[in-house]
């Protein structure tokens, strides 16, 4: 665990949400994790994979573990300039652990009746070596010289991909083929920021973690994965058909004020929402978070969170 000296998040000791005020790294996202362990003993919180560079990537159980209880799974920061998902994840773990704990409803929602009917796993963010990356830059990564090679030089403020150049949102196999095509009419042939799809479906240890733990864990009805930005709700490809995904997009689109929308080019292929909808036909949705330019400042965590917390709330109970 981070030492928590170093930590640039603001913890406090009052009944108040943690004040984010810089960038969501891994060393601040393992140090308010374990900030949540200590003061909220009824979570569980495991690692669900490994990163390239061997950081475990933190899933948080909110609620009692019964095997097959209804689930669902809620994801953030699948692409490295988008930490502010980490952020707004943290937030609703924090939130809902205080609301557990006072016996409150938020939401109309009961949180003690929803911790003991449901499970909600939380990945608060995915690609940890990627949001480093983008973050901190490459000093002393063990990859740096082949990461410089493959970002054309230093400055990693736009870097999207895992440590291996490979975007992590491109790497399930959902219309893979199809995207090689795509991505070599863009001029794309091998690892870099972003865009880059990999070598074959599920390369990336991130990737295959992830797919192993949703085909084993068949109790989660629903899948959400953060981005930003956009304000826009992204349902799976076009002409896949699963049952209730359209009622449960309406909800969240009423709930949030985020339009529905389907995504369009390169972005329709090889993501997270795309795989959940065709191979495992689960509802799964995209969503856009907040509105701006990546990175979205830190400032934007509270207007986004406020604009999502119904539904992540409610969803569990659609399912
Ligand atoms: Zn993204």
């Amino acid at each position: 665990m981070a030492n928590k000296q170093q930590i640039s998040t603001k913890i406090n000791h009052k009944n108040e949400l943690t004040e984010f005020n810089s960038p969501i790294d891994y060393r601040s996202l393992m140090t308010t994790l374990q900030y949540f362990s200590e003061k909220y003993p009824f979570i569980g919180i495991t690692y669900m994979g490994t990163s390239v560079l061997g950081r475990g990537i933190p899933m948080v159980t909110l609620g009692e573990g019964e095997y097959k209880k209804r689930s669902v799974l809620y994801v953030g920061c699948h692409h490295g300039m988008e930490w502010i998902t980490s952020a707004v994840l943290l937030r609703f773990i924090e939130e809902y652990c205080m609301a557990y704990e006072g016996g409150l409803n938020l939401c109309n929602v009961n949180v003690r009746k929803l911790f003991k009917s449901r499970c909600i796993y939380v990945i608060p963010q995915f690609n940890v070596d990627g949001a480093d990356i983008q973050i901190n830059g490459v000093d002393g990564c063990i990859l740096q010289d082949r990461l410089i090679a493959m970002n054309c030089g230093d400055d990693f403020s736009d870097w999207q991909a895992n440590a291996r150049g490979v975007d992590l949102n491109h790497n399930y196999d959902a219309g893979f083929g199809y995207y090689k095509q795509l991505e070599a009419e863009s001029g794309i042939f091998g690892g870099g920021k972003t865009k880059y799809s990999g070598e074959a479906p599920e390369s990336e240890p991130e990737v295959a973690a992830m797919c192993s733990f949703l085909r084993y864990a068949s109790e989660i009805g629903t899948v959400l994965t953060l981005h930003s930005q956009g304000e826009e709700i992204y349902v799976g490809p076009k002409g896949v058909y699963v049952p209730r995904s359209g009622s449960i997009g309406t909800l969240i689109s009423r709930m949030t004020g985020y339009r529905l929308s389907s995504p369009s080019g390169g972005a329709a292929y090889g993501g997270l929402t795309d795989w959940v909808t065709s191979e495992l036909r689960r509802p799964s949705f995209t969503i856009e978070c907040g509105k701006g330019e990546n990175p979205l400042p830190i400032e934007d965590v509270k207007p986004i969170y406020s604009r999502l917390r119904e539904a992540f709330f409610s969803v569990p109970l659609l399912i």
